[in-house]
């Protein structure tokens, strides 16, 4: 069994903030660049991740995991090309400003960059009244970066870079310049006054110092695909069990081809899931116990001649996303007629509280006889709610069972109400 590490704490690495307008002179410094990557760690081996964040070519900031912990350090400060301009912020002016990521550590992931801007008073208090898109931060185009539209607001950009990132390699410039937009110069008062010696023209800026806030958050983001069963020396050469690409061969009631001898899990094959390998132990052993199977990994619905997987399958992503059952394109592949009632999620009461609102439900149901056939989520807490739909589909439970105990406000799981409803809303048509 894999050793799950302890998920790391957002750490933070790396940040600037410069001080804007004529006056004004460099100041002081925060920023974050953080993981929100788990360490899975098999036997010995350690997996080294890391990332770099540069500007203009030069390492700005790095966090990486070597072997017996994390070693962050660099400098910390973004926007160094204001040395140009002895430190001072000039609106109107185009700084050059290419902000990338290196993959620093041993292997690759894919990597994204969240960059936050805005302004603050000189108390260091947020201020809301400027706009931060006055800070104009001119992204790079074509250059494998897409910026996520609907994650972003003016104040944060979220852009991913779209290609896996390769250990040791380095992203195009996500971004070309900087500039801060010359309107904010319209904000000046001029007072005339008279003095002995002459008219004295005395200009105030009205933001005087104020700080302009650029901040620069890297997540890594790692990929695990491919497993295969690991049964290499796990039988002694003289024992004759069957074996296929690594694989133990068992029979439907996971009996190997040796009497008495019963395998479960990875080493099969197949849907290679914890829950699956604990519902296929417990199964072997009800049924050498001649106790009746408590649990079920597949059933036929009233619909359909073969079985369909009750396995729920979980993607712990941001949003969640979690599947059980057919999907749409399978049931028609099957040529099953199919109703599939869908929801968004941005209607949902708990969605836009926890202003997590991006997400859909799906839930399919058999045309004929109304049975539950499958669901997809892809929402906050998915992989918790999916349990309920495979439930329904082990029972054969129709749109109308489902409807009848209400689900309360506000949760995720009012959702799932809703996209019966819409799929209710199908029928006759
Ligand atoms: C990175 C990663 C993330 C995963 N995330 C998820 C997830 O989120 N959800 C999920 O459902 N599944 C997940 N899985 C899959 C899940 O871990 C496996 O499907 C599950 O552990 C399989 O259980 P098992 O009992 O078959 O094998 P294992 O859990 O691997 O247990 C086999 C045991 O046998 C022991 N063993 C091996 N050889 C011998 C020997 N010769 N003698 C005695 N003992 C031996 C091993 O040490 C181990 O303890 C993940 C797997 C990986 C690699």
């Amino acid at each position: 069994m894999m050793r799950k590490r302890k998920k790391l704490a957002p750490a933070v690495l790396l940040c600037a903030a410069v001080a804007l307008l004529l006056l004004s002179t460099v100041g002081s410094a925060r920023a974050a660049l953080t993981y929100y990557s788990e360490n899975y760690a098999m036997e010995v081996t350690v997996s080294s991740i890391g990332v770099t964040l540069t500007e203009n070519g030069e390492p700005v900031s790095y966090r990486n995991y070597i072997e017996d912990g994390w070693s962050d350090s660099g400098t910390g400060l973004l926007l160094t090309a204001l040395a140009e301009s002895e430190g001072r912020l000039v609106p109107g002016r185009e700084y050059t400003d290419e902000l990338g990521v290196t993959n620093s550590g041993a292997i690759d992931s894919y990597v994204r960059v969240i960059l936050y801007r805005s302004w603050q008073d000189g108390e260091g208090r947020k201020d809301t009244t400027l706009s931060p898109e006055l800070i104009e931060i001119g992204l790079a185009e074509e250059s494998g970066w897409v910026l996520d539209g609907k994650a972003s607001t003016p104040e944060r950009l979220v852009l991913y870079y779209t290609e896996p990132l390769l250990s040791g390699e380095s992203t195009p410039a996500l971004c070309r310049s900087l500039r801060v937009n010359p309107d904010i110069l319209s904000r000046v008062r001029e007072e005339v006054s008279e003095t002995a010696e002459g008219e004295v023209i005395t200009t105030s800026y009205r933001y005087d110092g104020y700080w302009m806030c650029l901040e620069a958050e890297v997540d890594a983001v790692l990929v695990s695909v491919g497993r295969t069963a690991n049964t290499e020396g796990l039988f002694d050469a003289d024992v004759p069990i069957r074996m296929e690409n690594g694989r133990i061969v068992v029979d439907d009631f996971f009996a190997t081809n040796i009497p008495g001898i019963y395998a479960v899990g990875d080493v099969i094959g197949g849907i290679q899931l914890a829950h699956v390998a604990s519902a296929q132990a417990t199964y072997v052993v009800e049924r050498m116990n001649d106790v009746p199977a408590s649990v079920i990994v597949e059933m036929v619905p009233s619909c359909l001649f073969v079985p369909i997987s009750i396995v729920p399958s979980c993607l712990y992503t941001d949003p969640e996303i979690a599947s059980v059952g057919l999907t749409e394109e399978e049931a028609r592949k099957k040529g099953v007629p199919i109703r599939c009632g869908r929801y968004v999620m941005d209607g949902n009461g708990q969605s836009i509280i926890s202003k997590e609102e991006r997400g859909v439900i799906k839930v399919l149901f058999a045309a004929d006889s109304d049975v539950i056939l499958g669901a997809q989520l892809m929402c906050p807490r998915a992989t918790d709610m999916i349990g309920e739909l495979a439930t329904a589909i082990a029972n054969g439970l129709t749109s109308s069972q489902l409807m009848y105990a209400m689900r309360a406000h506000p949760t995720y799981n009012e959702a799932i109400s809703c996209a019966i409803e819409n799929s209710r809303a199908l029928r006759g048509r």
